[in-house]
């Protein structure tokens, strides 16, 4: 069963993020009118020919109009500016969100811009994949995957709890975490090693000795999934970097210092340095699996290549 959590919503930026909203929002019968924007003639005319969005508008402002719901679904580094010119138009009791893959400086960015009356709840999806624009989206993407809201200081309550309620019937699971939290923990679980997979397919790329026909060839070794991810959409990855800057040079020091470490163990032969080490990995991936986070299959259910 379920019912209406909002009755205006309105998406500011219409790619992978905001289009698998909207799918997975009329999925669940969760809102009334779902009005979309987006800055380019093109994404807006995609949009309006595959039937995201109740209502394609545009301009922002005619998008937010009334809105009960406004989710930012822009790049980070664009959260800021978009807000700056939404925020006059909110109406009072309004609740502006966004998706975006890091906290504090969405908050740091977005807050000056938010009207007395008007509620601010940050979240942030931990679903994604490799593809963007509008037509990348669909309504199972956020299935038991969770969703963390980062209330701000002086959050409604009432206001959080509805945002929650909305996420739920999106098929998420939701948790509340702290801004600096939340930053820490995805530089460790997603924005190191988006970084890690950028180097490991740009140093095969450099390295011409591997021509390039073996490296593709012979991917299903592991680099496969390093290509993967560093197939992700560029923009959004420069502003992760850019707005995550202490946390996540906190987490690839430490790495450096690990990669040193297991560097030297292969150097002076430690095998059991190395097995050990191996060994405490292999528990973290079985974890994974038993919280139902990926899947056991093996190479990731993907069938003979
Ligand atoms: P996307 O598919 O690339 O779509 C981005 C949207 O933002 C497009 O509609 C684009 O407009 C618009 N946009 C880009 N730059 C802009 C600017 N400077 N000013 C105004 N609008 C701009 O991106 P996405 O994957 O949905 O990501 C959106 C947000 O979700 C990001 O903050 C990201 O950090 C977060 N997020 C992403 C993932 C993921 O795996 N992709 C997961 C969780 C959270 P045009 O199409 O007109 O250019």
């Amino acid at each position: 069963m379920s019912s209406v959590v909002y009755n205006r919503v309105a998406l500011i930026g219409l790619g992978l993020i905001a289009s698998s909203m909207y799918w997975a929002m009329k999925r669940g019968g969760l809102v009334g009118e779902v009005t979309g924007y987006a800055r380019s003639d093109e994404t807006r005319e995609t949009a309006r020919r595959i039937g995201l969005c109740d209502r394609v508008c545009d301009t922002a402002l005619e998008a937010v109009e009334d809105a009960d719901l406004v989710v930012l679904c822009v790049p980070v580094g664009a959260m800021g500016k978009v807000m700056e010119e939404i925020g006059p138009a909110l109406k009072p009791g309004a609740t502006v969100s966004d998706v975006g893959s890091v906290k504090r400086h969405v908050i740091e960015a977005v807050s000056p811009h938010i009207a007395e009356g008007v509620h601010f709840v940050p979240a942030h999806p931990l679903a994604g994949t490799e593809h963007s624009g509008p037509e990348s989206g669909f309504a199972e993407l956020f299935d038991n995957r969770w969703n963390l809201l980062v209330p701000v200081e002086g959050s409604d309550p009432a206001a959080v709890a509805r945002l929650r309620q909305l996420w739920e019937g999106m098929g998420a699971n939701v948790d509340e975490m702290e801004a600096d939290h939340h930053d820490l923990v995805l530089a460790v679980t997603s924005h190191a090693p988006h970084l890690i997979a950028y180097t490991m397919v740009g140093v095969a790329d450099d390295l011409r000795r591997v021509t390039d026909s073996e490296v593709i060839k012979y991917s299903a070794a592991g680099f496969r999934d390093f290509t993967r991810i560093a197939a992700s959409d560029p923009t959004m990855w420069r502003d992760v970097f850019l707005t995550n800057k202490d946390a996540t040079l906190e987490i690839l020091g430490r790495f450096t210092e690990e990669l040193f470490a297991l560097q030297r163990a292969i150097r002076t032969g430690d095998g059991e340095h190395l097995h050990d080490y191996f060994t405490r990995t292999r528990a973290i991936r079985r974890g994974i699996i038993e919280a139902g986070q990926d899947t056991a299959a093996p190479d990731f259910g993907r069938g003979q290549s």
